[in-house]
């Protein structure tokens, strides 16, 4: 399946000279939204997998779908301050100035085989700061996937040594 008819390029989004690429379209047709989680599914090739960790707040929507397929756990990373309970904290590089990601505590237990993912791979900022607390609590990384990685923007070089899985490049 052809996946980029279902991307919009939306211009000026969220500030101007950004050209935001908006996975909504994908997300409202049922076939689309299917094929692609199982595409992501396929790509994990029957690894085991303890923990699917989905970053605030489009890896939100894949991560619980695949972490049912998987028949694993789904851990959410979120924004500083929105988890309730005891967190871990890692901070990391925006355009201007840092920001921080949070995960419980108790979200990963050693050696648990965990599948990171998030909408986008953009500059890899954001995932190198999920994987940085994945591996505090002793967790594995067997595998960070994407709908979409902006390969202009390099950010794999931040995730060196990680198995990366797209769906679609630019
Ligand atoms: P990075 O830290 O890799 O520069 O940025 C990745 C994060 O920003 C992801 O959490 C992703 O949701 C968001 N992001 C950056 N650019 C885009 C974009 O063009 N489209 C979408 N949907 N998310 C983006």
């Amino acid at each position: 399946m052809d996946f980029k008819p279902f991307i919009r390029d939306v211009n000026d989004f969220p500030k101007t000279g950004v050209i935001f690429k908006d996975i909504t379209p994908l997300l409202n047709d049922n076939n689309a939204l299917k094929a692609a989680c199982q595409i992501l599914f396929e790509k994990v090739h029957g690894q085991h997998i303890d923990k699917v960790v989905g970053v605030d707040s489009r890896g939100f929507i894949f991560a619980p779908l695949l972490a049912s397929k998987l028949n694993a756990g789904f851990v959410p990373v979120r924004k500083k301050g929105k988890l309730p309970y005891e967190t871990l904290s890692e901070s990391y590089a925006l355009e201007y100035g840092t920001d921080s990601l949070e995960i419980h505590a108790d979200a990963i237990k050693k050696g648990e085989k965990v599948l990171v993912h998030d909408d986008v791979l953009a500059t890899g900022g954001t995932a190198e700061a999920v994987c940085k607390l994945v591996e505090r609590l002793g967790g594995e990384i067997v595998q960070c996937n994407f709908l979409i990685q902006l390969d202009f923007l390099n950010g794999a070089e931040k995730l060196n040594g990680y198995d990366i899985k797209t769906l679609l490049k630019y």
